[in-house]
């Protein structure tokens, strides 16, 4: 028997575990928390390419204080659904952060091997302060205390996709976060 192609939209999806309402009404939230705590700040936000690229552009609009925009890409888990240890930094900063409060804002925390090397990686340029915010968190997963300054949505154990996190490169542009039907959960199916 043939198995089910892929069609990549949200048809795909099991189920939806975050709407695009819930989403968009929490990012201006996050942005209103934001704005608060760093009132009066010039930040540099390091989006953690490229699964936070969709929640840093919106995060960024619903702030209303200064920032400037970096980048880094951390290599954890390439195509597969579980985690490598230790992740690559493999692009380094463009912009000088010593001395710079630096919000750093990553798609989810999930074991938390990650942020963590990022974190003890951006220690060493000695920014002024250095937080975190996440959209999605799974407790139920992390590995060594550590927690997310700044947390959009705690969600089960399960792998999701959509608003930047992808199966396969596949699916960062659904609107919503859901949890892939089990028969595509397999990457053979994707080619
Ligand atoms: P950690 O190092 O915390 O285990 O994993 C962090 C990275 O793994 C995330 O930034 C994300 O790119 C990827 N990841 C972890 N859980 C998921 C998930 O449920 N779905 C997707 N698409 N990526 C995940
Ligand atoms: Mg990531
Ligand atoms: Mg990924």
């Amino acid at each position: 028997m043939l198995a089910k192609r892929p069609k990549y939209t949200e048809e795909d999806l099991e189920t939806i575990l975050v709407t695009r309402e819930q989403i968009q009404t929490r990012v201006e939230e996050l942005g209103v928390e934001l704005s608060k705590f760093y009132e009066g700040r010039d930040v540099t936000i390091v989006s953690i390419l490229s699964g936070a690229l969709i929640f840093t552009a919106d995060l960024i609009r619903s702030c209303d204080f200064p920032t400037r925009l970096d980048c880094l890409r951390a290599e954890s888990y390439g195509n597969a659904t579980s985690a490598q240890e230790p992740p690559r930094i493999t692009n380094p900063l463009k912009t000088d952060i010593t001395g710079h409060d630096v919000l750093v804002v990553d798609d989810i925390l999930d074991s938390g091997n990650t942020l963590k090397s990022i974190i003890a990686h951006l220690e060493g340029f000695s920014p002024a302060s250095l937080k975190t915010c996440v959209l999605l968190d799974k407790p139920a997963r992390h590995e060594k205390s550590f927690s997310a300054d700044f947390c959009g949505f705690t969600i089960p154990d399960q792998f999701v996709v959509g608003y930047g996190l992808d199966f396969a490169e596949r699916y960062r542009n659904l609107a919503s976060i859901g949890v892939l039907k089990k028969e595509l959960q397999d990457s053979a199916t994707h080619i």
